[in-house]
């Protein structure tokens, strides 16, 4: 396999990132979804390279509003979302909400992946710094895993992996960023759960983990992608 042309190896099925957006933008548009009538709520991690995904987003979609935290974990919580939502018209029952989250990973077309993959000069590491902070306090020995009321984000984002980590995981940063993926996912799908039981409306949810690259072409590796009308969840597919 050509990695240049195929794009990062441990992420097969990953699409250039424009492609990506593209096609979830057509699948969507096919199914009802319009930057006219959908609200847009993204959750990117808060760091560059990660959070220029929302500007690309910006670009296809009209109503973006930006849940951005630490390693793209959803930390706005009910309160975020809820006002997401409060943004729809009271009197437009048409009105669909597009919920799009991400962890992310540098990736260099010889293989590299996380911390090995140079982001440029004075830069030592593409990998999510939250998930290095994370392995680096792993490495340091016990810890509470308590949230830091002086480092609140990395505090929560410590408890959500260290309870979610297998025993003796956490040295491989692509297995890390998977697993953020996992808990990212979970997270959304619990909060749309709690804020959405009352709405008829419509919505969708677009996951994944960003792949940027310095100087090459991102990549997003598609997670878990569906649609919710009346009650019945129904999967999008890209390809
Ligand atoms: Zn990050």
């Amino acid at each position: 396999m050509n990695p240049k042309k195929n794009g990062p190896i441990y992420f097969p099925g990953a699409l250039p990132q424009v492609e990506f957006l593209a096609r979830t933008f057509k699948i969507l548009a096919a199914n009802g979804f319009t930057p006219e009538n959908t609200i847009v709520g993204v959750c990117v991690c808060r760091e560059e390279p990660a959070c220029l995904l929302v500007k690309e987003i910006r670009k296809l979609w009209e109503m973006v509003y930006n849940f951005s935290s630490l390693a793209g974990m959803p930390f706005a919580g009910k309160t975020g979302f809820m006002k997401m939502q409060k943004y729809a018209p009271n009197d437009r029952t048409d009105t669909r909400f597009l919920y799009m989250a991400f962890s992310h990973i540098g990736w260099m077309p010889d293989g590299q992946m996380g911390r090995d993959a140079p982001l440029g000069r004075g830069k030592s590491s593409s990998a999510c710094s939250g998930l290095v902070a994370f392995q680096q306090e792993l490495a340091s020995g016990p810890s509470p895993w308590e949230p830091d009321s002086d480092n609140l984000e990395q505090g929560l984002l410590n408890q959500r992996l260290f309870r979610n980590m297998k025993y003796g995981g956490g040295s491989d940063l692509v297995a890390l960023t998977k697993l953020a993926y996992t808990i990212i996912l979970q997270d959304v799908e619990k909060l749309l759960g709690l804020t959405l039981a009352n709405l008829e409306n419509p919505y969708a949810l677009v996951t994944g983990i960003q792949l940027t690259s310095h100087g090459q072409q991102n990549f997003i590796w598609p997670g878990e992608i569906y649609e919710v009308a009346h009650g019945q969840r129904t999967p999008l597919s890209l390809t």
